[in-house]
């Protein structure tokens, strides 16, 4: 590994991953420089709480922040509140949108994505609104009050989560999703229907296979006019369609990008010195080799851990398990391995309309799960389930799916 003072780390994107990279580059001893470059103001900070406590008002922004203000100075690098506008992968230099130039010995992508845009007329009206930031978070969450109207586009897991933050605050919600069910990107169809159903139970007015039309400022408020010949009538609007990754800047620096910025198992990208983690990274499983791209808490930290260390002169493998969570009033989903991985789909149906889905290989092996229910009665199944695809545990289709077997003597 090299060590010497003059070599300089840069780190474009200074949320989740790229904080969590510099934490752990001064972690495992890197004695370099380190450049840190991110245009979002205060600490590098945990998105996930955004569309839930921060909403609900039970988190402070700033609690979001990854670690306190002393962990902070001690890392000693240099924060450019700034964007990273053009690599220059010959020279290895970098410049920032305030006009300096930064070189690096190595540099890592972890700039994330941004809001996808909706495409039509009216989308970017005052009022229309997106959730990726705290500051976004703070334009939404006046919005969220007793006798106010919301009207979400998306039925993924911002939309989802931010329709039970403001059903649970009294404001009145409709919600809108182009695709036939709910979180069609990620979750199965009977996972997603029953989490349709508690939202309707729970009041949230519920428009699927609908797409939005125009969005007009009416005289009492936004109306979005759908496909299917109904208006909403809404104080804001909320965009939740997902993420477009960040692969300009990479693109244009002659860097193999396709639905995020390509790199192997190693996090490296086609250029000499140049990685990519988190979010914007588009990475071989290492079950399957089949490309993934991952929006997830958990991708954030572990990636940015394999990321420090082959920015450092390592040679890591990233082999992590995926997993990601979504709280949904007092419920709770996760998604945890590659179910897209599997040839088998075994349903374990539990108490009340609580439900486990295991995945395996043809030779019986989970490389998948994924389950819904009361997060009071399920939690510790959910973290089971996860653990046994984590180690990728041999049972039969008739022994997982029976309530009776207990997930925990599977371990064993
Ligand atoms: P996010 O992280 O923003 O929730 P997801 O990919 O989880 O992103 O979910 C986005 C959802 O938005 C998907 O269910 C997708 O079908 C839906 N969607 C995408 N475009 C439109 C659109 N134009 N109108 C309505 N729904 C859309």
């Amino acid at each position: 590994m090299h060590s010497s003072k003059s070599l300089s780390i840069l780190v474009v994107g200074a949320g989740h991953c790229g904080g969590r990279t510099v934490q752990a580059l001064r972690e495992l001893g890197w004695q370099g420089g380190i450049d840190l470059v991110g245009e979002e103001p205060g600490l590098p900070y945990e998105r996930p709480p955004l569309s839930k406590e921060v909403l609900s008002g039970t988190k402070i922004p700033e609690a979001l922040d990854l670690m306190g203000q002393d962990a902070w100075q001690a890392l000693d690098l240099r924060r450019h509140h700034a964007r990273v506008t053009a690599v220059d992968t010959q020279a290895q230099s970098a410049t920032l949108s305030d006009g300096s130039i930064l070189h690096y010995s190595s540099l890592l992508f972890a700039n994330g994505g941004s809001p996808r845009r909706l495409d039509i007329p009216g989308a970017d009206l005052p009022g229309v609104l997106a959730l990726r930031t705290r500051a976004d978070a703070a334009r939404l969450a006046p919005q969220l009050a007793p006798g106010k109207r919301l009207a979400i586009i998306g039925g993924g897991f911002i939309g989802l989560e931010v329709a039970a933050s403001a059903r649970k605050l009294g404001c009145a919600v409709s919600l809108v999703e182009g695709g036939p069910q709910l979180m069609g990107r990620a979750v199965p169809k009977l996972l997603a229907e029953r989490a349709l159903a508690l939202h309707i139970v729970r009041g949230v007015d519920m428009h699927l296979g609908v797409s939005p039309l125009r969005i007009t400022q009416g005289e009492a408020g936004l109306e979005v006019e759908l496909s299917s010949g109904v208006t909403l009538q809404a104080d804001a609007v909320l965009i939740g369609i997902g993420i477009q990754a960040g692969t300009d800047v990479a693109q244009a620096a002659g860097i193999a990008v396709a639905r995020g910025i390509l790199v192997d198992r190693r996090l490296r990208t086609n250029v000499p010195n140049v990685y990519a983690a988190g979010d914007v990274a588009e990475f071989p499983s290492h079950l399957s080799g089949a490309l993934l791209r991952q929006e997830t808490w958990q991708n954030a930290e572990s990636q940015a851990r394999v990321a420090a260390q082959n920015l450092m002169g390592g040679s890591v493998e990233f082999a992590a398990s995926s997993w990601f969570w979504s709280d949904q009033y007092d419920y709770q989903l996760q998604v945890s391995g590659e179910p897209a991985a599997a040839s088998q789909t075994i349903v374990r149906e539990q108490e009340d309309g609580d439900v486990l889905v295991f995945y395996a290989d043809g030779v019986n092996k989970l490389v998948g799960a994924c389950g819904w229910g009361l997060t009071s009665r399920i939690a510790k199944d959910l973290k089971l389930a996860r653990t046994l695809v984590e180690r990728g545990v041999i049972a039969t289709a008739a022994v997982l799916a029976d309530p009776a077997t207990k997930l925990k003597s599977l371990l064993r």
